[in-house]
């Protein structure tokens, strides 16, 4: 499968890894819109949170998302977690991640 985000995970393209355990690795969004911008990613590809199932360890990568939160310093301040779904969402990469953002204000309601 042609995917990019399958290709960081095998290190087949580079990227600037953060964090990494069994299940997910995390790396900086190469366009980032915080100065704290983390994607987190389920090493076994899966295209989107909504085609999730069973096999898909959704409380992993949660869990690493806020272990990456607290690496960044994250932890006192907050953060925000996003999961764009689809077109509607504002995805552009087809294998789930969660973008960890932080280092600033952020605002509400989302573009
Ligand atoms: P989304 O719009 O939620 O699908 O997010 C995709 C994110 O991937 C965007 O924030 C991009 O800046 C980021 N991105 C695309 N290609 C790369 C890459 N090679 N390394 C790191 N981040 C990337
Ligand atoms: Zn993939």
């Amino acid at each position: 499968m042609d995917c990019l985000f399958c290709k960081i995970a095998s290190k087949e393209i580079p990227s600037d890894i953060v964090y990494e355990n069994d299940e997910a690795i995390a790396f900086r969004d190469l366009n980032p819109q915080a100065p704290t911008h983390v994607l987190v990613i389920p090493k076994k590809h899966v295209d989107s949170i909504s085609k999730t199932g069973e096999g898909d360890n959704l409380q992993a990568l949660m869990a690493a998302a806020v272990e990456v939160a607290k690496l960044e310093g994250l932890e006192h301040t907050g953060f925000r977690l996003v999961i764009n779904d689809g077109q509607h969402g504002g995805q552009t990469v087809f294998h789930l991640h969660v973008h960890v953002l932080g280092g600033r204000v952020m605002t509400w309601p989302p573009g």
